[in-house]
């Protein structure tokens, strides 16, 4: 592990009521997604005066909050969702961090939060993962989900950032996102509310809009839809991103398409991944407006083949269907096609060192 002098380390404070190996072990029998959290966490305090200071590793465990902490009445919160895979050889490695580490830290800008740096971002993570490494699962399709997050933790009811700043990751052994699995899921598309708008903190990842997303999801899961798919505030008539993943559309030519970054998406590690592994394949690949009556028209003649979801938490997730005010589309017969499969089948190969990792994007924990 490396050691810096450029910013402080992590302090391991061992927890004094680790769970016994039966205990541990029965958790990690049955996994889900976010339910199940580890020994540990990291955490660190941000004041102007000291800037980041008393990092440490310690019991994972509820934190005390003043009930006029500014985060629980303007949400001033911002996160993170990465991935440790167990490889075979007992190894441990994360998927781009720095990716992750450099997103923290524009959410951060956006937000008006102290930014942590890049190096402070991957040791916290790096010392969390070594110390719970016996939390890190092995069977297929499994991770250590690291949830890494900064909050305004002063007690103020004032408005403006806050003064007082905590940084915090926790670690969930999971499953795979989908309880299903590799299988397709229904999308409903949202004509009354969006998750963001021009000038918006859509480009960030922050609590807040995960909030205006929930009561569309609600909507969504009434149609009989897994996802809410959102269209863009401005004209209400393209695809821009469900509620925590970003979304591709497959032509019959063989071109894969999706919605350009304008400010108003959120830019996934997964999504910039699928776009490098699909030019390197030697695939069309354009980043640009998407319309849905362009998508409805497209996936009624067949010019639109397949249809895909992708994030961190449910890597790359098929859409079999497409419902909104007024139509159901099939997508692809309601299967994954070809070039989904293949994609989720690369990508996670690389994650779980199945492939060779020619791009330099898996890092070594532990
Ligand atoms: C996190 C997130 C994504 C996916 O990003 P990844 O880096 O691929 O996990 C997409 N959309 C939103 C709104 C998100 O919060």
């Amino acid at each position: 592990m490396r050691n810096d002098t450029q910013y402080a380390t992590f302090e391991v404070r061992p927890t004094s009521h680790p769970r016994t190996l039966t205990e541990r072990t029965a958790a990690l029998a049955e996994l889900s997604f976010g339910t199940v959290f580890s020994d540990h966490m990291a955490h660190a305090v941000w004041t102007p005066e000291r800037g980041w200071h008393d990092h440490r590793v310690e019991a994972y465990g509820p934190i005390s909050l003043d009930p006029a902490a500014a985060v629980l009445h303007y949400a001033q919160e911002i996160f993170e969702g990465l991935k440790a895979y167990r490889h075979a050889d007992g190894s441990v490695w994360a998927f781009r961090p720095e990716a992750n580490a450099a997103r923290f830290a524009a959410s951060a800008r956006r937000l008006a939060l102290p930014e942590l740096s890049e190096a402070e971002f991957l040791h916290s993570i790096e010392v969390l993962v070594h110390t719970d490494v016996d939390w890190v699962p092995g069977v297929p399709g499994s991770s250590l989900y690291l949830r890494p997050f900064m909050f305004a933790s002063e007690a103020f009811l004032g408005v403006r950032s806050a003064r007082r700043v905590d940084y915090l990751v926790i670690a969930s052994p999971s499953g795979p996102y989908f309880t299903t699995g590799f299988t397709p899921v229904s999308i409903w598309v949202a004509e009354d509310y969006h998750r963001s708008g021009p000038g918006g903190t859509g480009a960030a990842k922050c609590g807040g809009n995960y909030a205006a997303s929930l009561l569309p999801q609600r909507q969504a899961y009434e149609q009989g839809c897994e996802q809410v798919c959102f269209l863009d505030a401005a004209t209400n008539t393209r695809l821009e991103e469900l509620g925590g993943m970003n979304m591709f559309v497959v032509t019959a030519d063989g071109a894969v398409h999706t919605p350009a970054l304008t400010g108003t998406i959120l830019e996934g590690v997964t999504r910039s991944s699928i776009l490098r592994l699909l030019a390197e394949a030697g695939r069309e690949v354009h980043e640009r407006p998407i319309t849905l009556t362009e998508v409805k028209d497209g996936v009624t003649s067949g010019a639109i083949s397949e249809m895909f979801a992708c994030g961190t938490a449910a890597v790359i997730t098929p859409i079999g269907h497409l419902k909104g005010n007024g139509f159901h589309l099939t997508v692809s017969g309601g299967d994954a096609g070809p070039v989904t499969s293949e994609l989720h089948q690369a990508l996670t190969d690389i994650q779980y060192g199945h492939r060779e990792d020619t791009h330099g994007w898996m890092r070594r924990l532990v």
